[in-house]
């Protein structure tokens, strides 16, 4: 629903009042904050400095019936050109530090992959290589389970702290997490990541260092980099590659607007200039029927849609 000018600045002032003015901002454009580039204004972003901090806005937004969404570092978030209408919540920065202790790393949300996995490396320690290119924090890693090149995030993983929004405070084992591919029980409960322990093993600096730089070359050499996207557009369907079935449904650079399935690797869809979610979306379903009329698969989304939900755009 819509709100009038004095209801939002009424908001405003009580989400200032709450998170420091500093920490709020209002009709806050979202290709700011997303790796895409892409989406409209969020009716309010609040950077909350610590963990009180969140709880309150958290309890604020659920009081009045605001809605509210958590992000991290926004690589993997599509944003409707409507943009949001209630609170974004960004974990980033200010939830960002982290300890290396023994072959354990204690890390809150907000710390992102790639600081993790050169510490780890700086301090001879290897597991983390594999997270070393994927441009999010731990808590988007932990919330989808990210992976690549072999590993993933369940791997390292030995404990998660969670607000749950029903029982507070949590820590979980990696089992009740219940990873999956991309995916968790703090996914499907709506628990919001506060940290996690990982558990790396002893290794040689120099070979950890050297994987590094090889998975570093195989994403420069077949990922389009150079252009804003949110990583692999859609998950991979059992027994096949959504790139490849794109490929061999004859969409190589297939495009929509400003959206391009990119030439480079057709797992990705590319923000190619000033693209819209719109574009994005109708781009999005013409590859899923081209590739179900093709191979009689249907492809879903690993992006995550801000503002709409996936069904609706799909129906
Ligand atoms: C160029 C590129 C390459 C990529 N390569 C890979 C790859 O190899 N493997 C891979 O798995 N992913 C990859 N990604 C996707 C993305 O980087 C990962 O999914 C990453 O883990 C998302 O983290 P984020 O902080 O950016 O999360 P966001 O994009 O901000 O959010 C993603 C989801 O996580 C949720 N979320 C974020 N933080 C929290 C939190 N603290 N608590 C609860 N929920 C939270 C959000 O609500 C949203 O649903 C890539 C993306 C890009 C742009």
């Amino acid at each position: 629903m819509h709100k009038t000018t004095m209801q939002k600045q009424a908001i405003y002032d009580d989400l200032a009042g709450i998170a420091g003015a500093k920490s709020v901002l209002a009709d806050e454009r979202m290709d700011r904050h997303t790796l895409f580039r892409i989406g409209g204004p969020a009716d309010f972003f609040v950077m909350p400095e610590d963990e009180l901090s969140l709880t309150k806005v958290l309890h604020y937004c659920t009081e009045r019936g605001i809605p509210s969404y958590i992000m991290g570092n926004g690589s993997n978030l599509l944003v409707m050109d409507t943009g949001f209408r209630g609170v974004i919540i960004q974990l980033w920065k200010n939830f960002g530090s982290f300890q290396v202790q023994g072959t354990s790393i204690q890390a809150r949300c907000g710390a992102m992959l790639s600081a993790l996995s050169r510490a780890a490396q700086e301090h001879a320690l290897t597991g983390l290589e594999f997270a070393s290119g994927i441009p999010g924090t731990l808590g988007g890693a932990a919330v989808m389970n990210a992976g690549a090149y072999g590993g993933e995030f369940k791997d390292v993983a030995q404990k998660v702290r969670v607000l749950d929004p029903k029982e507070g405070i949590r820590e979980l084992s990696c089992e009740q997490m219940q990873f999956g591919y991309r995916t968790s029980a703090a996914a499907a409960n709506g628990y919001i990541i506060l940290g996690a322990d990982l558990h790396l093993e002893e290794g040689d600096p120099d070979q950890i260092k050297s994987r590094m730089e090889e998975l570093k070359e195989a994403r420069t050499s077949k990922q389009p980099l150079e252009l804003p996207s949110a990583g692999s557009t859609f998950k991979r369907p059992q027994g096949y590659f959504a790139g490849k079935l794109i490929m061999d449904a004859g969409l190589r650079g297939y495009r929509v607007g400003g959206a391009m399935v990119s030439p480079k690797h057709c797992g990705f869809v590319v923000n190619a200039g000033n693209a819209t979610c719109a574009d994005v979306l109708t781009l999005m379903k013409d590859v899923r029927s081209r590739v179900y009329q093709s191979f009689g698969v249907w492809l879903e989304p690993e992006v995550k849609l801000l503002g709409e939900s996936w069904d609706v755009i799909f129906q």
